[in-house]
C-alpha cells in the first residue's frame, strides 16, 4: 500500500492502520497486448463453456436454497486432481476451497494470525501476503533473499528463530521473480518454524503447475503445520471464476471453518469449478504450451542481452534497466502492458500467446534501442 493523502475516506472513522494506504491492484489498461497480471491467455475451450452452461443451469434450478456449505463434491474433485497430478494421495477432508486463493490466504491469516501475532515472507514476493496480514491485523516481517532471488536459508532460519512468527509464507514458484523453492529449503524453514513456536508454514503454489520441478505437496505427509495453497486462476485459465484451494492436515481444514463465512462459495461457483475440473486434461495441455512459451521468452530476452531470472512460473522477470518505470512506459508506448512490481531495475512479463510474445519481444528490442 502506498501513501494516498487525498483519500475520499479521510474523514470517515476507518481503522487507524488503514489510513494513508491505497487498495491493491494492477492497472487495467485497454492496450493490444496485456501481459501484466499472470493470467492465462487462452479462453476456455468451447466444449467446456457449454458444460459450464449446463452445470450452471442445473445449479440455477436450486438457487432458492443455500449452496452446499462444505462444497463436498468440489473438494472431492480437487482432491482427485491433486492426487493424480502430484502422486501424493489427498482426500477431501484435507482440501478446502474459497473465492480465489486470496480468500484462502485471508482465512488462514484470520485463523492463525491476528492481533499480537506476526507473519513472515521473503521479499520480493507476492505483495498480497503482507496486505492480507495488514487487513487481518497481523504484524508483518520481511525476510531476506539472495542476489539471485533464492531464499537465503541461513538468514531465514535466523529471522524465524529471532522473531518466532506465527505464519511463514513460502511462495513457490515465487511471484514476481519466478523462482522455485527447493524442497530442502522448505524443510529447513519448516523445522526452524517448529523449533521457534511452533508456527504454520504456508507454501503458496499458485503457479505450481508451470514449474519444471515437482509440487511440494508430498511434504504434507507427517507435517501438521504445513499448508499448500493452489488456484484455478492460472493453470485452469479461470481467473474470472475466483476459485482457490488449500491442502493440509484435516485439522487445519476444520480450524478454518471457525472463520469462513457460511455459504461463502456460491452454487454457481461450485458448478463452474466442477465443470472445469472435468476438462483438466485439455486445460493442462495449454499449460504445456505456456511452459514452452515461457522458456522461449527467457531465451528471447537473454538473446537481447537482458538479465533474466530463471522462471518456473507463467511469467518472467527481466532487466536490468537504469529506470524500470521508464522501460515500462516505453513498452506501453509500443502497445505492450507488463508489470512494474517495484523490484529495482526489473520488470515482469506474463507468458501470452505466441503472437503476443512475439509482439512483446519485438517491443523490447525496439525499446532497448530507444533507451540507449
Ligand atoms: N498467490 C500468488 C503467488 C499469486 O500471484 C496470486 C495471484 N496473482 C494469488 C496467490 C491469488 O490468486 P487468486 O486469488 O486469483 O487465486
Amino acid at each position: 500500500m502506498t501513501a494516498n493523502p487525498a483519500s475520499p475516506w479521510e474523514d470517515l472513522p476507518i481503522r487507524d492502520e488503514l489510513r494513508g494506504t491505497s487498495p491493491y491492484g494492477a492497472p487495467q489498461l485497454d492496450v493490444p497486448v496485456r501481459l501484466n497480471t499472470n493470467e492465462n491467455p487462452y479462453p476456455l475451450p468451447e466444449p467446456l463453456v457449454a458444460r459450464i452452461a449446463e452445470r450452471v443451469a442445473e445449479a440455477a434450478r436450486h438457487l432458492n436454497r443455500y449452496p452446499d456449505r462444505d462444497a463436498v463434491e468440489l473438494r472431492t474433485q480437487l482432491a482427485h486432481y491433486l492426487s493424480r497430478t502430484t502422486g501424493h494421495p489427498v482426500g477431501p477432508a484435507q482440501v478446502w476451497a474459497a473465492n480465489g486463493s486470496n480468500e484462502v490466504l485471508q482465512q488462514l491469516l484470520q485463523t492463525f494470525g491476528g492481533p499480537g501475532r506476526t507473519a513472515i515472507g521473503f521479499e520480493p514476493s507476492y505483495s498480497m501476503h503482507a496486505l492480507i496480514a495488514r487487513g487481518t491485523n497481523t504484524g508483518w516481517l520481511s525476510g531476506p533473499r539472495n542476489e539471485d532471488f533464492t531464499i537465503d536459508v541461513d538468514a531465514a532460519r535466523a529471522a524465524i528463530a529471532e522473531h518466532r512468527p506465527d505464519i511463514v509464507f513460502i511462495t513457490s514458484p515465487n511471484n514476481p521473480t519466478g523462482t522455485a523453492v527447493a524442497e530442502a529449503t522448505v524443510l529447513a524453514l519448516y523445522e526452524a518454524a517448529q523449533a521457534a513456536k511452533p508456527s504454520m508454514v504456508v507454501v503458496d503454489e499458485a503457479y505450481g503447475e508451470f514449474s519444471h520441478h515437482a509440487s511440494l505437496l508430498p511434504l504434507l505427509a507427517g507435517r501438521r503445520h504445513l499448508v499448500v495453497t493452489r488456484t484455478m486462476s492460472k493453470a485452469f485459465g479461470a481467473a474470472g471464476l475466483r476459485l482457490g484451494y488449500l491442502a493440509a492436515d484435516p485439522a487445519v481444514v476444520d480450524a478454518v471453518q471457525l472463520v469462513r463465512l457460511p455459504y461463502h462459495l456460491s452454487a454457481v461457483t461450485q458448478a463452474t469449478a466442477l465443470a472445469a475440473l472435468e476438462h483438466t486434461d485439455t486445460l493442462l495441455k495449454y499449460v504445456e504450451q505456456l511452459k514452452t512459451e515461457r522458456d522461449r521468452l527467457v531465451d528471447g530476452l537473454r538473446a537481447l542481452g537482458l538479465e533474466v531470472t530463471d522462471s518456473d512460473a507463467n511469467f518472467v522477470q527481466f532487466g536490468r534497466f537504469a529506470d524500470s518505470h521508464a522501460a515500462w512506459q516505453a513498452l506501453l508506448h509500443h502497445g505492450v502492458l507488463v508489470r512494474d512490481n517495484g523490484v529495482p531495475g526489473r520488470l515482469r512479463v506474463t507468458a501470452g500467446t505466441p503472437a503476443e510474445n512475439d509482439a512483446f519481444l519485438a517491443a523490447v528490442a525496439a525499446v532497448l534501442g530507444d533507451l540507449e
